[in-house]
């Protein structure tokens, strides 16, 4: 076994992390971490830390680290048949399986599944659907996707211009002229503090009207968001704001993509959550909790209204010009149908949705009352503490502060990892749907340590 120091000169002479600081981390200014294991909803890494891994991976690991049934199905899959494409009509039982499984999973107007290998892919794959479609309709002017400030939907090139995180498009050249970001549903930072969920929903769904008309509604083909945003904050809709938002889109012919690559297979406590909040997409994006990542895979889940205009599409113009050599890969579908007999038979979507609402409880009780605790908020198992300098007020601390950071680096000695979210001092919990009450209590006490230890509370 190599020594951890050669692995680690290695690692920073070799090695460009995703999300890091390059060149901090290649003079060795910025730390790293070699993973070796995982069970259950715990991780070990080289030094010998064993952490609670509040985050499951990146929100991926739904099903929790070291479940023989996906690797004993990725092994045989590999064994039989590691590769074939699926271009031309070709598939394996595995790929048209998990097909079935999914559309069986998925809400009701939902047809057809288009594999990938990542949420950002399955994205890059939903904008071609969308321009196809209008093209097959014969409204080439219709292309133009409209998405949310803080809304993250991938890192490519129009993916990248689709996430409304500053960071993102830094110093990249984007976002790309096709893509306009409207409002974020952001409740807890809505501008005037007087007003009522509903009247912010219904303000949301005015500045999107504002922005198509602005435009031209004949320019606007879809619209893109996160049933509960993400990585931009991990903030749940406020009340109204998907019926509100579904009505423009309806009023202007815009096609709706549901990014549910987070919220996908149960996050929320609802298989999807489109479900969750009465959303009817046209296209859903699926990734993480398809496989819980034990494999590279994504699905962009098609509705009956996209598919019979792609179905005229090739009956007029020929075979879809669009394809990934590794899409719908045997051994990720084979990951993908044993990781969703395991969602069935641990009922983790129903775990998810009892105890998130525990989790959420006991955050509440044990933090909801600091000075400096903004809000508590999530469904199911995605929740966030947003930590502000004044709570009535609601003023944020300086960022150079990175209070979330220090947060998050205190929790980390207490042996739990949480994920300082990019964009304001806010603190993410979204661990495997596996966990237990217990390994809740954990996290909570720690929090409130880490909470106490960096804002003295008093
Ligand atoms: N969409 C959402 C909602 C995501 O949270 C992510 C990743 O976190 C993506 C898309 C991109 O997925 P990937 O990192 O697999 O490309």
């Amino acid at each position: 076994m190599l020594k951890n120091d050669q692995l680690d000169h290695w690692d920073r002479e070799t090695f460009l992390h995703p999300s890091t600081n390059w060149g901090q981390f290649a003079r060795g200014d910025a730390p790293n971490r070699i993973v070796t294991g995982g069970k259950g909803v715990y991780i070990k890494d080289r030094d010998g830390n064993q952490l609670l891994d509040g985050f499951a991976g990146l929100y991926c690991v739904n099903v929790g680290y070291g479940r023989s049934e996906i690797a004993d199905a990725i092994a045989e899959q590999a064994k039989e048949l590691a590769y074939y494409h699926a271009y031309v009509g070709h598939g394996t039982e595995a790929s048209i399986t998990l097909s079935q499984m999914i559309i069986d999973r998925a809400p009701p107007n939902m047809r057809k599944v288009y594999y990938g290998l990542s949420g950002s892919d399955a994205n890059e794959t939903n904008i071609k659907l969308v321009w196809y479609y209008n093209n097959v309709l014969e409204r080439p002017e219709k292309k133009k996707i409209i998405s949310r400030w803080r809304g993250y939907h991938g890192s490519g090139l129009i993916t990248g211009s689709l996430t409304g995180l500053e960071l993102f498009h830094k110093q990249f050249d984007l976002p790309l002229p096709q893509v306009l970001h409207t409002e974020a549903p952001y409740y807890f930072r809505r501008p005037d503090a007087s007003m009522s969920e509903m009247e912010f929903s219904a303000q949301c769904a005015a500045r999107l009207e504002d922005l198509i008309l602005t435009e031209g509604p004949e320019t606007i083909a879809a619209f893109i968001g996160e049933p509960a945003l993400g990585t931009g904050g991990l903030v749940p809709p406020p009340s109204g704001y998907w019926d509100a938002i579904q009505s423009v889109l309806r009023k202007y012919d815009i096609l709706l993509i549901a990014d549910e690559v987070v919220t996908g297979f149960g996050r929320l406590g609802s298989m999807f959550g489109s479900e969750h909040y009465n959303i009817e997409p046209d296209i859903i994006t699926s990734a993480k909790g398809l496989t819980s990542a034990y494999a590279p895979l994504s699905a962009s889940i098609v509705s009956e209204r996209v598919w019979q205009v792609l179905e005229r599409g090739t009956d007029t113009f020929g075979p879809i010009g669009h394809g990934w050599t590794y899409s719908a890969h045997p051994i990720g579908a084979a990951a993908g149908v044993a990781n969703l007999k395991l969602v069935d038979s641990l009922e983790l979507v129903r775990n998810a949705s009892d105890t998130g609402a525990y989790f959420k409880a006991t955050l509440i009780e044990a933090l909801g009352s600091h000075p400096n605790v903004g809000e508590v908020r999530g469904d199911g198992l995605l929740l966030a503490v947003e930590l502000v300098e004044d709570r009535e007020k609601r003023t944020f601390f300086d960022p150079s502060r990175a209070i979330g950071a220090k947060v998050a680096a205190h929790l980390l000695q207490k042996g739990v990892i949480a994920r300082a979210m990019p964009q304001g001092d806010i603190l993410g919990f979204a661990p495997p749907l596996c966990i237990s009450r217990e390994e809740i209590d954990t996290i909570v006490s720690a929090m409130a340590d880490a909470v106490q230890n960096v804002l003295n509370f008093p």
